[in-house]
């Protein structure tokens, strides 16, 4: 396995940084999660705007330009001989000296890992996957927002420890006022009778490319489609519940916080718009 490091690619053994980058001190830096289908990579540009734009957030010169970058994400999965994958790209502030002042750090590292996905196994999209609600929240979207895909993913991380040491894979954020913000790395939707909803990013959601992908095919398909605040209850009484993401694509949510969703099994409209994103992520494809 090769790993794009700065300019070169050095076999994964070899591919390390120092304990001085700013990156593993102090989270400083940015990333993306990136999936390649049958040697396509997924809506690439959208990812590679977001990271532009996070590191823009964050005052970090990515020393490439987009086509640059576009390039390099191609090369790597080339020479690493994907079809189907996920690509992992870290941009840090690099190395510097101790303290926060990223004034040090001359030049960002910059990692593409491109990796055979550990996929979720295929029966959770038969049966769904139960989850909970849990007490770590979401950052204030004012103070840092949700669109930063910042290397200070302690909520997140949080977040899945306290769903699993409840024994399940997964669980919701609420933000600050108790509404319902996203899963650890994955967004979330309800649907009631025919609206399809999923919390605004003022809730505390990253606008997710798969997201963003189920709200055009449910508006495709003839869905009410809305980013509305809900809370908990809504979605205990929703008639479905489901979380998209890069690696989890349509993943259905049969139970929440003990409460069983619709009858217990993933519903039709999940099972839809899933059978849609894997028609569209070949589609895309074929572009
Ligand atoms: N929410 C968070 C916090 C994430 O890290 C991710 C993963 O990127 C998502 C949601 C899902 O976004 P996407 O569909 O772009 O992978």
């Amino acid at each position: 396995q090769w790993i794009y490091l700065n300019g070169k690619f050095v076999p994964k053994q070899e591919a390390k940084v120092s304990v001085y980058d700013h990156g593993y001190l102090y989270g400083d830096g940015i990333f993306e999660g990136i999936r390649v289908y049958s040697g396509n990579v997924f809506r690439l540009k959208e990812h590679l705007v977001r990271l532009y734009e996070s590191a823009k957030s964050i005052l970090l010169d990515i020393p490439y330009s987009l086509a640059e970058m576009t390039e390099i994400v191609a090369e790597t999965i080339r020479r690493n001989h994907l079809s189907d994958g996920y690509i992992r790209l870290v941009v840090s502030r690099g190395e510097g000296n101790l303290g926060l002042d990223p004034a040090s750090c001359l030049r960002p590292n910059i990692v593409v890992i491109a990796e055979q996905l550990a996929l979720f196994p295929a029966e959770y999209y038969k049966t769904g996957i139960p989850i909970i609600t849990v007490a770590t929240r979401r950052n204030r979207p004012d103070v840092l927002s949700p669109q930063v895909k910042s290397l200070n993913y302690l909520n997140n991380i949080l977040v899945r420890i306290e769903a699993k040491l409840a024994g399940v894979q997964e669980a919701l954020m609420l933000n600050e006022q108790g509404y319902v913000a996203e899963g650890s790395g994955d967004n979330v939707f309800i649907i009631k009778g025919n609206r399809l909803i999923t919390p605004p990013s003022s809730a505390g959601a990253l606008e997710g490319i798969t997201r963003n992908a189920i709200m055009e095919i449910g508006a495709a398909l003839g869905y009410d489609v809305r980013e509305e605040l809900f809370t908990r209850h809504d979605v205990y009484v929703a008639d479905e519940v489901f979380l998209t993401g890069t690696a989890a694509e349509v993943m259905p949510v049969t139970k929440v916080d003990g409460r069983v969703i619709g009858d217990g099994a993933p519903g039709v409209h999940t099972n839809r718009l899933l059978a849609e994103f894997r028609a569209l992520v070949v589609k895309d494809g074929e572009k």
